[in-house]
């Protein structure tokens, strides 16, 4: 993941931050994990408890509904070509990294069971 500045609300990355940008890359802690307002491409981030838990949530949500393999059709799009549910992959990654409960880290194992297979 990568440096990623906030301008005007929106999350952007290295590449896709506008080349005058000024001020400081944003290493606050976030509600939500941040993927760049223009590439989608997930950037460097660290999540509050709140927000490792919007994550859990969501994880759980997509396996309640179902995990979602429709085709990102958006080109120039970091997952162009990719599953929709490969946004939620790398979220669900990325939180190993937190410390998690017994009853977390089930619901980050079986999402990424669940969400890669063929
Ligand atoms: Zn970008």
């Amino acid at each position: 993941m990568r440096p990623h500045w906030i301008i005007d609300g929106e999350v952007y990355c290295e590449q896709c931050a506008p080349a005058d940008v000024e001020g400081d890359l944003n290493s606050n802690e976030t509600d939500t994990p941040q993927n760049c307002c223009q590439c989608s491409r997930l950037c460097e981030y660290c999540l509050t408890e709140g927000g490792v838990r919007y994550v859990l949530e969501t994880l759980v949500d997509a396996l309640a509904d179902g995990i979602d393999t429709g085709i990102i059709d958006e080109p120039g799009d970091y997952y162009h070509g990719s599953r929709q549910v490969e946004i939620l992959v790398d979220w669900a990654k990325d939180l190993r990294d937190y410390s998690l409960n017994k009853t977390q880290q089930f619901i980050v194992d079986t999402f990424l069971t669940e969400a890669t297979k063929p």
